[in-house]
């Protein structure tokens, strides 16, 4: 194969020579030998690459790019930046370390050994069909031995020497990086300027082999099985594949790492990091998948993705507790391959950190390949102000600190962003589960005044008519909506705490309240007017108590009302109640419950309280393997948190 490919090469440069500066480099008769050594060659091994001088490849212009649906799904991985975390994935068990190409993922199929169609990755599902295009990439094999149904999946990349000569030309607008060119190159209607631009296709993953019942008894039958056997398989097809090795130990993975990308950055060719595979193919299938990434695969990421960008704008959002809370605007840019154009900005103080100013150039990452963060602003010119008045309600505003952080308030009590924004949680799924009442309708009805504060809610049906005449609503939608309010009427005592909106009360916190006034909201209020020292309860600070007795002191006539408004449904037994809110945090597979979900609401209903880390705090981590070295159990092993099993759990709750 490597023959061919030199032959190819050879040959090339003579005709290069010849037709485009008129200069002969060999004599006719050797040409014609290597040609025909060429043309020999191809035939025994069954591989023609596009390039071949023995081809005339002919180009298409084709109208638009058709859709395809793939037949296998083309996911994303699960992706880490520690490499400790990378191997510790594989358990001990062989894998394959690949390069992790940044390019554009495609998926070629052949038939009877002729390369029938390529398509890019789409959304995973659907993608478009760039069979022209790809027919043009000098590396892709037009013809395989290989008789049989064929799928590979692989990466489409340009490599850094052809990337800085096309931008070369494109002085006015050049392309940012080599995965935009490539993406933009093989998206091409007219395959001519595909063919130009050099592109190179590197195979990662056989995906599906149907050979031929001549095939089947036949020699080639080693694949399947291990993936590392599969490329090496489609190394001997004529496929350029990515770099990769089998790995066993710690030492050789990291070994073969250092190695991958000294080779890749010589040769100019774009990689982000690598990727693990479970060898046993059936095995890594067999493991399912997390959310929407397979379990077979991890991606190791050399560094985060950050991007620069231009500052534009604060926008300032009134919350339900009347904090104002600011959201960087940005020009867009695309991080982790999504494009962002916003990042919420926690507070004041780091606006003020960050000295962000209007048009400043500043850096922004995707905090764990999720949420968007600013995290440096290069020209920091500082003349981002902090609004007089709320841009809700135009009342005066104020900066009160809260632990070490400035924050914006609104200083009017009925300010309508704010009151907007608690109507939302109330009638959220946590809270009072209104279906039908949308953030959308919510907006509505408060700007027509038929919905002003909680208790207004329960009087909708006083503007019936009216509402049902309004845009969006009609009749029968209507009669559902009311339907479900009444409904909602009936309620846990614990919901109607996390519908009025307190400050830094979620669920788990409204749960141990309730208890606390034995579910009682007569209790609790007396409680709150009474300054009750909520910081009794595990995991109150002293701040929080003091947020709670002020909202509600604050508001005490509104949520007075709702809870005049509302029938109680029952509680759980107050029996149950034998953590006495203990923290718990869990971690690693569990073996009884079903999914964690189950052991959390087990745990909650015994009065237990979930958390997400363990810190110096937590009481219980429960964990099945206590000799595992996640960093939940390292902290664990530090702060003295007791470390138990399903099973020890499962006798705490039988013994109390
Ligand atoms: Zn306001």
């Amino acid at each position: 194969m490597k023959k061919i490919r030199s032959l190819i090469n050879r040959l090339n440069c003579y005709r290069n020579a010849y037709y485009n500066q008129n200069i002969s480099l060999i004599p006719d008769e050797l040409y014609d030998s290597l040609f025909d050594q060429l043309k020999n060659l191809e035939d025994t091994l069954g591989i023609i690459y596009p390039d071949s001088p023995t081809q005339t490849v002919g180009y298409d212009v084709i109208s638009n790019l058709k859709k395809v649906k793939h037949n296998h799904l083309l996911l994303s991985l699960d992706k880490t930046t520690d490499f400790n975390e990378f191997y510790r994935r594989f358990n001990n068990k062989p894998f394959v370390i690949m390069d992790k190409l940044d390019g554009l993922t495609i998926s070629l199929c052949y038939q009877n050994g002729q390369l029938l169609r390529g398509e890019t990755r789409g959304n995973g599902e659907v993608g478009e069909d760039i069979t022209h295009n790809v027919k043009t990439f000098s590396n892709v094999p037009l013809r395989i031995p290989f008789k049989g149904e064929l799928i590979v999946d692989g990466e489409a990349i340009i490599d850094k020497d052809t990337f800085d000569e096309i931008n070369s030309h494109m002085k006015d607008n050049p392309y940012k990086n080599q995965r935009n060119l490539v993406s933009g190159t093989v998206r091409q209607l007219d395959s001519k300027i595909c063919a130009s631009r050099n592109v190179k296709f590197y195979a990662w993953n056989l995906y599906k082999t149907a050979p031929t019942a001549e095939e089947t008894n036949g020699e080639r039958t080693v694949y399947g099985k291990s993936h590392y056997e599969n490329l090496k398989f489609l190394n001997e097809l004529g496929f350029t594949t990515c770099n990769y090795g089998l790995c066993y130990a710690f030492d050789s993975a990291e070994l073969f790492a250092q190695r991958i990308r000294e080779i890749d950055e010589k040769g100019g060719i774009p990689i982000d990091g690598l990727v693990g595979r479970f060898d046993d193919i059936q095995y890594g299938e067999s493991l399912g998948m997390t959310g929407h990434h397979p379990k077979h695969s991890i991606a190791f990421k050399f560094y985060q993705e950050r991007n620069e960008t231009t500052f534009r704008r604060i926008e300032w959002t009134t919350s339900r507790t009347n904090t104002i809370n600011p959201v960087a605007v940005f020009d867009p840019i695309e991080i982790d391959g999504t494009t962002v154009s916003r990042a919420t900005l926690s507070n004041v103080s780091q606006i003020k950190k960050l000295a962000l100013g209007y048009d400043d150039s500043i850096l922004v990452i995707k905090a764990n390949q999720i949420i968007p963060q600013i995290t440096e602003n290069l020209t920091r010119s500082g003349t981002v102000e902090i609004p007089a008045c709320c841009p809700n309600c135009g009342a005066r505003t104020e900066i009160r600190m809260d632990g070490i952080s400035e924050f914006l308030y609104c200083t009017n009590r009925k300010c309508s962003g704010a009151m907007l924004d608690r109507l939302v949680n109330f009638c959220g799924r946590e809270g009072m589960n209104i279906r039908g009442l949308s953030e959308e309708r919510i907006k509505t009805l408060y700007k027509c005044g038929y919905i002003s504060d909680f208790a207004s809610i329960y009087d909708l049906g006083l503007y019936k008519s009216k509402i049902e005449n309004m845009e969006g609503f009609g009749k029968s939608s209507v009669d559902k909506l009311l339907k479900a309010i009444e409904e909602s009427k009936s309620s846990k005592f614990v919901n109607v705490l996390v519908a009025i909106g307190i400050p830094s009360v979620g669920k788990s916190s409204a749960k141990l309240i309730a208890r606390k006034c034995s579910n009682s909201p007569t209790k609790f209020l007396a409680m709150v007017m009474g300054n009750f020292d909520w910081s009794k309860l595990q995991d109150f600070g002293e701040s929080t108590s003091k947020k709670i007795n002020r909202y509600v002191q604050d508001n005490y006539d509104e949520i007075k009302a709702v809870f005049d408004n509302l029938v109680y449904e029952e509680s759980e037994d107050e029996t149950q109640d034998i953590f006495g809110g203990a923290t718990f945090c869990i971690t690693g597979k569990l073996v009884s419950y079903k999914n964690r979900n189950e052991l959390v609401e087990d745990i909650e209903r015994h009065g237990g309280k979930i958390v997400s880390g363990v810190t110096s705090k937590t009481n219980y981590l429960i964990c099945n393997d206590k000799e595992e070295q996640t960093s939940k159990i390292k902290n664990a092993k530090k702060f003295g948190t007791k470390i138990i099993s399903e099973e020890e759990y499962k006798e705490m709750i039988a013994l109390k």
